[in-house]
């Protein structure tokens, strides 16, 4: 292993306290020089913690000519940080092709975790958490966006989603078009003094989105997993027993329907197509 070394540093995401001492550490006395995607919104947080420190620009569209000179730096013994503007560098941000070079030429690359959206939204969305699915940004063109969101719902995990305020009203959209009743949970400027979460459907959300105006801030949606469904035999059956509880005709097909997963036009041709052959029983 060559003696050089690249720390990928995660920075806060809004809250400038959510910085780990070891990046601090590492930032002040240990890294000879940090690349960062915008060396003007890097050094704010440098000044805040009083480090002084060279600062170069990494970002997607000088990557590869910034690799090959991180590269040599690193052959030279240096230690280089590796920050993004805000959260984890590389998820849904610029690294990956440094990080590569780096492995492939035998240098050491440590992480420094810390923030990211996408784990501060998830515990704190209320939905499970033990499985998930990080999609990063779904694509900007309608076809291609509603294609990946059909793939998502086709899972059976969380999903955790990252946009931007000027696409989430359309991304709601098709997140109601495709995933329907499906709980979701919008978290809006984590960390940060106007912190919100939303929750609900798509539609609901949407909602009371349209109230306000503009949206502002920065937004991760994490996507409930579709709910398990229940084995039911007999989907008629079980209209009748609930009607029997006392339930209205229309709210027991819409349980059954939703406990088994099958449409709730189904559920209501088979509640019907017993009721008849129930009442030709009776009158025979
Ligand atoms: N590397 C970052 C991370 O680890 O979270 C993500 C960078 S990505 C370019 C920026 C996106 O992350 C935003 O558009 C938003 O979807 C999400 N994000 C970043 N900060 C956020 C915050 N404070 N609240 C909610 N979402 C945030």
């Amino acid at each position: 292993m060559l003696a050089g070394t690249l720390y990928l540093i995660a920075t806060p995401i809004g809250n400038l306290e959510d910085i780990t001492l070891r990046a601090l550490r590492l930032l002040r006395d240990e890294i000879t020089l940090i690349a960062c995607e915008d060396t003007r919104h890097t050094q704010k947080l440098l000044e805040h913690y009083s480090i002084r420190k060279p600062l170069v620009s990494y970002h997607e569209h000088n990557e590869t000519r910034r690799s090959s000179e991180l590269l040599r730096r690193l052959g030279a013994g240096e230690s280089i940080g590796l920050v993004s503007d805000a959260g984890t560098p590389l998820i849904s941000d610029p690294g990956y092709r440094i990080v590569n070079a780096a492995i492939q030429e035998g240098f050491n690359v440590v992480p420094v975790p810390g923030s990211s959206a996408a784990l501060a939204a998830l515990p704190a969305s209320g939905l499970p958490a033990d499985e998930f699915w990080f999609a990063g940004f779904v694509p900007s063109k309608p076809a291609a966006r509603r294609k990946r969101l059909l793939e998502l719902a086709a899972l059976s995990v969380t999903a955790v989603l990252y946009e931007t305020p000027h696409r989430i009203a359309e991304t709601l959209t098709d997140i109601e078009a495709v995933f329907g009743e499906r709980k979701i949970v919008l978290a809006r400027e984590l960390t940060k003094i106007h912190e919100e979460f939303l929750r609900g459907t798509a539609k609901e959300i949407s909602q009371q989105l349209a109230g306000r105006g503009a949206i502002k801030g920065e937004i991760t949606l994490v996507i409930a997993r579709a709910e398990e469904k229940e084995q039911v035999d007999d989907p008629a059956a079980e209209v009748a027993k609930l009607e029997a509880e006392g339930m209205d005709r229309m709210e027991a097909i819409k349980t059954v329907a939703r406990r088994s997963g099958l449409p709730k036009r189904e559920v209501y041709r088979l509640a019907e197509a017993r009721g008849s052959n129930q009442a030709h029983k009776n009158l025979a």
